[in-house]
Protein backbone atom coordinates (compact mmCIF):
# COMPACT_ATOMS: atom_id res chain seq x y z
CA UNK A 1 0.00 0.00 0.00
CA UNK A 2 1.16 3.40 -0.81
CA UNK A 3 2.34 4.60 2.57
CA UNK A 4 1.58 8.57 1.64
CA UNK A 5 -2.55 7.29 1.65
CA UNK A 6 -1.83 4.83 3.95
CA UNK A 7 -1.06 7.95 6.13
CA UNK A 8 2.22 7.59 7.32
CA UNK A 9 5.58 9.29 7.07
CA UNK A 10 4.25 11.91 5.13
CA UNK A 11 4.71 16.12 5.01
CA UNK A 12 2.10 18.79 3.41
CA UNK A 13 2.81 22.76 3.02
CA UNK A 14 -0.11 25.11 4.25
CA UNK A 15 -0.94 28.58 3.18
CA UNK A 16 -3.53 30.38 5.55
CA UNK A 17 -5.44 32.78 2.65
CA UNK A 18 -6.68 35.38 5.38
CA UNK A 19 -3.61 35.64 7.69
CA UNK A 20 0.10 36.30 7.07
CA UNK A 21 1.25 32.77 7.44
CA UNK A 22 2.28 29.48 5.88
CA UNK A 23 3.32 26.46 7.37
CA UNK A 24 4.81 22.81 6.96
CA UNK A 25 3.53 19.97 8.86
CA UNK A 26 5.38 16.54 8.75
CA UNK A 27 4.92 13.24 10.47
CA UNK A 28 7.90 10.51 10.62
CA UNK A 29 7.34 6.87 11.76
CA UNK A 30 8.46 3.80 9.42
CA UNK A 31 11.42 6.11 8.23
CA UNK A 32 12.54 6.79 11.58
CA UNK A 33 12.29 2.86 12.56
CA UNK A 34 14.45 2.35 9.57
CA UNK A 35 16.86 4.91 10.07
CA UNK A 36 17.73 4.12 13.44
CA UNK A 37 17.50 -0.17 12.60
CA UNK A 38 21.24 0.59 11.72
CA UNK A 39 22.25 2.22 14.74
CA UNK A 40 22.42 0.94 18.38
CA UNK A 41 22.02 4.31 20.15
CA UNK A 42 20.88 5.46 24.20
CA UNK A 43 17.12 6.65 24.09
CA UNK A 44 18.48 10.34 24.61
CA UNK A 45 19.96 10.44 21.74
CA UNK A 46 17.61 8.94 19.77
CA UNK A 47 15.10 11.55 21.29
CA UNK A 48 17.32 14.03 19.73
CA UNK A 49 17.91 12.63 16.31
CA UNK A 50 14.29 12.23 15.89
CA UNK A 51 13.51 16.08 16.94
CA UNK A 52 16.45 17.03 14.11
CA UNK A 53 14.82 14.71 11.40
CA UNK A 54 11.56 16.26 11.51
CA UNK A 55 13.19 19.39 11.77
CA UNK A 56 15.56 18.63 8.93
CA UNK A 57 12.35 17.21 6.89
CA UNK A 58 10.97 20.42 7.39
CA UNK A 59 13.67 22.33 6.17
CA UNK A 60 14.26 20.37 3.61
CA UNK A 61 10.32 21.41 1.72
CA UNK A 62 11.38 24.67 1.61
CA UNK A 63 14.42 24.24 -0.90
CA UNK A 64 14.26 25.63 -4.04
CA UNK A 65 16.72 23.62 -5.78
CA UNK A 66 18.52 19.97 -5.71
CA UNK A 67 20.48 20.35 -2.14
CA UNK A 68 20.50 18.65 1.47
CA UNK A 69 19.95 20.54 4.66
CA UNK A 70 22.62 19.30 7.12
CA UNK A 71 21.49 19.76 10.54
CA UNK A 72 24.82 18.91 13.04
CA UNK A 73 25.06 19.41 16.58
CA UNK A 74 29.00 19.36 17.80
CA UNK A 75 30.82 19.45 20.92
CA UNK A 76 33.39 17.81 23.30
CA UNK A 77 30.76 16.26 25.29
CA UNK A 78 29.92 12.44 25.66
CA UNK A 79 27.93 12.76 22.12
CA UNK A 80 30.53 14.79 20.03
CA UNK A 81 28.52 14.90 16.88
CA UNK A 82 24.58 14.61 16.26
CA UNK A 83 23.86 14.44 12.62
CA UNK A 84 21.38 14.44 10.40
CA UNK A 85 20.83 15.20 6.51
CA UNK A 86 17.34 15.55 4.54
CA UNK A 87 17.41 16.25 0.78
CA UNK A 88 14.83 18.47 -1.52
CA UNK A 89 13.28 14.85 -2.91
CA UNK A 90 12.20 14.63 1.08
CA UNK A 91 14.72 11.89 1.70
CA UNK A 92 16.98 11.44 5.27
CA UNK A 93 19.46 9.85 6.70
CA UNK A 94 21.21 10.38 10.37
CA UNK A 95 23.90 9.29 12.42
CA UNK A 96 25.54 9.95 15.72
CA UNK A 97 28.76 9.48 17.41
CA UNK A 98 28.18 8.45 21.67
CA UNK A 99 31.60 8.15 23.42
CA UNK A 100 32.23 4.61 24.83
CA UNK A 101 31.09 4.14 28.05
CA UNK A 102 29.11 7.11 28.05
CA UNK A 103 25.80 6.81 30.29
CA UNK A 104 23.40 9.47 29.57
CA UNK A 105 19.95 9.86 31.10
CA UNK A 106 16.89 9.72 28.99
CA UNK A 107 16.63 13.33 29.68
CA UNK A 108 19.60 14.35 29.34
CA UNK A 109 19.69 17.90 27.46
CA UNK A 110 21.23 18.75 23.93
CA UNK A 111 23.92 20.99 25.27
CA UNK A 112 24.80 18.36 28.41
CA UNK A 113 25.19 15.43 26.11
CA UNK A 114 27.27 17.62 22.98
CA UNK A 115 28.72 20.63 24.60
CA UNK A 116 28.82 20.58 28.45
CA UNK A 117 31.95 23.19 28.62
CA UNK A 118 29.40 25.92 27.13
CA UNK A 119 31.28 25.27 23.59
CA UNK A 120 28.80 23.32 21.59
CA UNK A 121 27.52 24.63 18.60
CA UNK A 122 25.01 24.21 16.34
CA UNK A 123 25.13 23.85 12.46
CA UNK A 124 22.91 24.52 9.69
CA UNK A 125 24.19 24.18 6.26
CA UNK A 126 22.58 24.39 2.82
CA UNK A 127 24.53 22.27 0.27
CA UNK A 128 23.19 22.85 -3.31
CA UNK A 129 24.26 19.73 -5.75
CA UNK A 130 25.84 22.45 -7.78
CA UNK A 131 27.18 25.69 -6.38
CA UNK A 132 28.79 26.77 -3.27
CA UNK A 133 27.30 25.96 0.26
CA UNK A 134 26.17 27.92 2.78
CA UNK A 135 26.39 27.04 6.31
CA UNK A 136 24.97 29.40 9.99
CA UNK A 137 26.39 28.30 13.06
CA UNK A 138 24.78 29.33 16.52
CA UNK A 139 26.21 28.23 20.00
CA UNK A 140 24.07 25.50 21.71
CA UNK A 141 23.09 27.96 24.86
CA UNK A 142 22.46 31.17 25.21
CA UNK A 143 22.03 33.89 27.51
CA UNK A 144 18.09 35.73 28.42
CA UNK A 145 17.74 39.43 29.10
CA UNK A 146 18.52 38.67 32.38
CA UNK A 147 21.74 37.66 31.75
CA UNK A 148 21.16 34.01 32.57
CA UNK A 149 21.81 30.92 30.63
CA UNK A 150 19.01 29.36 28.48
CA UNK A 151 19.63 25.80 27.08
CA UNK A 152 18.58 25.60 23.41
CA UNK A 153 16.23 22.83 22.36
CA UNK A 154 16.40 21.86 18.71
CA UNK A 155 13.02 24.01 17.86
CA UNK A 156 14.15 26.72 19.90
CA UNK A 157 17.69 27.20 17.89
CA UNK A 158 16.01 26.74 14.88
CA UNK A 159 13.55 28.96 15.61
CA UNK A 160 16.47 31.78 17.05
CA UNK A 161 18.13 30.84 13.97
CA UNK A 162 15.82 31.10 11.15
CA UNK A 163 13.96 34.20 12.51
CA UNK A 164 17.53 36.59 12.52
CA UNK A 165 18.68 34.71 9.59
CA UNK A 166 15.92 35.11 7.31
CA UNK A 167 14.08 38.97 9.40
CA UNK A 168 10.79 36.93 9.64
CA UNK A 169 8.79 34.96 12.46
CA UNK A 170 9.29 31.80 12.72
CA UNK A 171 7.73 29.14 15.14
CA UNK A 172 8.46 25.15 15.20
CA UNK A 173 6.96 22.95 16.98
CA UNK A 174 8.68 18.85 17.47
CA UNK A 175 6.76 16.87 19.56
CA UNK A 176 7.17 12.59 19.65
CA UNK A 177 4.85 9.81 20.96
CA UNK A 178 6.80 6.54 20.81
CA UNK A 179 7.74 5.89 17.89
CA UNK A 180 6.19 8.90 15.74
CA UNK A 181 7.83 12.07 15.36
CA UNK A 182 5.45 15.08 14.87
CA UNK A 183 6.86 18.73 13.90
CA UNK A 184 5.23 21.88 12.26
CA UNK A 185 6.55 25.49 10.97
CA UNK A 186 4.88 28.54 10.69
CA UNK A 187 6.65 31.45 8.74
CA UNK A 188 5.64 34.83 9.23
CA UNK A 189 4.76 36.22 5.70
CA UNK A 190 4.87 40.09 4.75
CA UNK A 191 1.87 41.76 5.55
CA UNK A 192 0.70 45.51 4.65
CA UNK A 193 -1.90 45.49 7.19
CA UNK A 194 -1.35 47.65 10.52
CA UNK A 195 -3.23 45.12 12.20
CA UNK A 196 -0.79 42.10 10.94
CA UNK A 197 0.78 41.41 14.54
CA UNK A 198 -2.59 40.09 16.22
CA UNK A 199 -3.49 37.75 13.61
CA UNK A 200 0.41 36.23 13.43
CA UNK A 201 -0.03 36.15 17.23
CA UNK A 202 -3.57 34.64 16.80
CA UNK A 203 -2.46 31.92 14.26
CA UNK A 204 0.58 31.22 16.53
CA UNK A 205 -1.86 30.87 19.42
CA UNK A 206 -4.12 28.28 18.00
CA UNK A 207 -1.53 25.83 16.65
CA UNK A 208 0.22 26.21 20.19
CA UNK A 209 -3.03 25.25 21.41
CA UNK A 210 -3.65 22.42 19.28
CA UNK A 211 -0.39 20.79 18.66
CA UNK A 212 0.37 20.49 22.04
CA UNK A 213 -3.05 19.12 23.28
CA UNK A 214 -3.95 16.41 20.09
CA UNK A 215 -2.40 14.10 18.05
CA UNK A 216 -2.73 15.48 14.85
CA UNK A 217 -5.15 13.08 13.25
CA UNK A 218 -4.80 11.94 9.09
CA UNK A 219 -5.73 13.63 6.80
CA UNK A 220 -3.63 16.62 7.49
CA UNK A 221 -5.97 19.29 5.24
CA UNK A 222 -8.86 18.62 7.81
CA UNK A 223 -6.59 18.95 10.88
CA UNK A 224 -5.25 22.14 9.44
CA UNK A 225 -8.51 23.21 8.81
CA UNK A 226 -9.96 22.61 12.17
CA UNK A 227 -6.92 24.55 14.16
CA UNK A 228 -7.04 27.68 12.26
CA UNK A 229 -10.86 27.45 11.94
CA UNK A 230 -11.09 31.14 11.50
CA UNK A 231 -8.72 31.19 8.18
CA UNK A 232 -9.42 29.53 4.52
CA UNK A 233 -6.29 26.77 4.55
CA UNK A 234 -4.64 25.94 1.02
CA UNK A 235 -2.78 22.63 1.21
CA UNK A 236 -0.35 20.77 -0.99
CA UNK A 237 -0.32 17.49 -1.68
CA UNK A 238 0.98 15.18 0.74
CA UNK A 239 4.70 13.85 -0.17
CA UNK A 240 5.82 10.53 1.15
CA UNK A 241 9.23 11.29 3.60
CA UNK A 242 11.49 8.39 3.50
CA UNK A 243 14.82 7.11 4.86
CA UNK A 244 17.16 6.65 2.31
CA UNK A 245 21.27 6.55 2.57
CA UNK A 246 23.21 7.85 -0.42
CA UNK A 247 26.68 5.98 0.18
CA UNK A 248 27.89 4.30 -2.94
CA UNK A 249 31.83 2.78 -3.52
CA UNK A 250 32.25 5.71 -5.22
CA UNK A 251 32.03 7.77 -2.52
CA UNK A 252 34.04 5.69 -0.72
CA UNK A 253 36.79 5.94 -3.16
CA UNK A 254 36.75 9.75 -3.08
CA UNK A 255 36.97 9.81 0.67
CA UNK A 256 40.26 7.47 0.45
CA UNK A 257 41.38 9.24 -2.23
CA UNK A 258 41.32 12.49 0.33
CA UNK A 259 42.67 10.37 3.36
CA UNK A 260 46.07 9.71 0.99
CA UNK A 261 47.99 6.82 -0.35
CA UNK A 262 50.72 6.94 1.84
CA UNK A 263 48.28 7.43 5.16
CA UNK A 264 46.83 4.33 3.52
CA UNK A 265 49.28 1.91 1.97
CA UNK A 266 50.23 0.59 5.63
CA UNK A 267 46.85 -0.71 5.96
CA UNK A 268 47.05 -2.43 2.86
CA UNK A 269 50.12 -3.91 3.89
CA UNK A 270 48.48 -5.47 6.90
CA UNK A 271 45.66 -6.31 6.07
CA UNK A 272 45.23 -6.62 2.16
CA UNK A 273 42.01 -4.83 1.97
CA UNK A 274 40.40 -1.77 3.64
CA UNK A 275 37.21 -2.56 5.17
CA UNK A 276 34.97 0.39 6.11
CA UNK A 277 31.51 0.93 6.97
CA UNK A 278 28.89 3.71 5.97
CA UNK A 279 28.19 5.34 9.24
CA UNK A 280 24.91 6.57 8.36
CA UNK A 281 23.01 2.98 7.19
CA UNK A 282 25.48 0.85 8.19
CA UNK A 283 26.64 -0.92 4.80
CA UNK A 284 30.06 -2.72 4.34
CA UNK A 285 32.39 -1.85 2.01
CA UNK A 286 35.72 -3.41 1.11
CA UNK A 287 38.48 -2.32 -0.63
CA UNK A 288 40.52 -4.59 -2.58
CA UNK A 289 44.91 -4.04 -2.56
CA UNK A 290 44.05 -4.48 -6.47
CA UNK A 291 41.28 -1.35 -6.80
CA UNK A 292 43.61 0.61 -4.30
CA UNK A 293 46.11 0.36 -6.65
CA UNK A 294 44.41 1.48 -9.47
CA UNK A 295 42.37 4.03 -7.29
CA UNK A 296 46.00 5.96 -7.07
CA UNK A 297 46.67 5.00 -10.39
CA UNK A 298 44.46 6.72 -11.59
CA UNK A 299 44.93 9.80 -9.87
CA UNK A 300 48.45 9.62 -10.66
CA UNK A 301 47.56 9.46 -14.17
CA UNK A 302 45.84 12.80 -14.00
CA UNK A 303 48.71 14.09 -11.91
CA UNK A 304 51.99 12.26 -12.46
CA UNK A 305 54.56 12.64 -9.56
CA UNK A 306 56.69 15.74 -10.65
CA UNK A 307 54.74 16.84 -13.65
CA UNK A 308 54.90 19.96 -12.30
CA UNK A 309 58.75 19.52 -11.74
CA UNK A 310 59.06 18.47 -15.47
CA UNK A 311 57.29 21.55 -17.21
ZN1 LIG B 1 24.99 4.38 3.72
Amino acid sequence: MDKVSAGYDQLMRFWLDTAPARGVVVRLEESLTQAMQHHDYPEAVVALLRQLAGAAALLASNLKQSAQVILQAQGTGDVPLLCVEATDALTFRLYASVREGAILTSDASLEAMVGPDGNGRFVLTIAPTEGQPYQGIVALSRKNEDGETINGSVAHLLEDYLSNSQQTDTRMWLRQDGDVMEAMLLERLPDSADDATPAWDAVVAQADQTFSEHFMPFPYSEWLQFTFAQHTVRVSPAQAVKFSCSCSMERVLNALKLVGEAELQPLIEDEGKIATRCEFCGKAYEVSAASFAELFRRNDALHPPGSQLLQ
